[in-house]
């Protein structure tokens, strides 16, 4: 266990290279989840048969940061490319896999979703990747890319060519797109701007409970 945390601590010092300026500055520590809603929020995701690692807490410098994250190793599908994750926002994540992807593919492809494809979770950037301006959730941990979808009979439908493509991948995503606006806080795609044409961006920076909840 311990050489897993490691490992997984190493691979995240890797996966920092390459953001803002002041990511040479890392600093950690052993406090994760310690408060009593970061607890319930992983005692929930237990209970959901969800499999997961918790991280140690990790400053980046240039106010990147994870805190109160975990690596999610096993749940209802698999996932690629994901990282340090908040734990709310794994928690809907792997929700959202189980009960609206899967049901989703049986009712408008007729399969199975073997495998979702992601572009990654934590990443120490701006909203857009600008060089000035506010940090995207990205830099927390608190958002994740989702690309495409694989299915048992090998079929691949990605939301660049599906979302204005074949009647039944159009039907599907736009069914994803709306349950996902039901659990995350923002959600972004194609109909945002040019550069969600090719993923849907979750995070849980705004709320359904306070009205301030976004989908577009
Ligand atoms: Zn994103």
């Amino acid at each position: 266990m311990l050489r897993i945390a490691s490992a997984l601590f190493l691979a995240l010092l890797v996966t920092a290279c390459g953001g803002r300026e002041g990511r040479d500055v890392v600093r950690q520590d052993n406090k994760a989840f310690q408060s009593q809603t970061a607890r319930q929020c992983l005692t929930s995701l237990k209970s959901a048969d969800v499999k997961y690692s918790p991280l140690p807490n990790i400053e980046y410098g240039g106010g990147c940061r994870t805190i109160d994250t975990i690596k999610l190793m096993q749940f209802a599908t698999e996932a690629t490319n994901l990282g340090a994750m908040t734990c709310p926002l794994a928690a809907n994540f792997t929700a959202w896999a189980k009960h609206a992807v899967r049901p989703a593919a049986k009712e408008y492809l007729g399969s199975e979703v073997v495998r979702i494809e992601t572009m990654g979770t934590y990443n120490c950037r701006n909203i857009n990747g600008g060089r000035s301006g506010k940090l995207s959730q990205h830099a927390f941990g608190n958002a994740v890319d989702v690309s495409a979808f694989i299915l048992k009979n090998g079929r691949r439908v990605s939301v660049l060519q599906g979302w204005n493509g074949k009647a039944d991948e159009r039907a599907f995503l736009r069914r994803l797109h709306e349950s996902a606006c039901k659990r995350f806080g923002t959600v972004l795609g194609p109909n945002y701007n040019s550069a969600h044409a090719n993923h849907f961006h979750f995070d849980m920076a705004k709320s359904m409970k306070d009205g301030s909840a976004y989908c577009r």
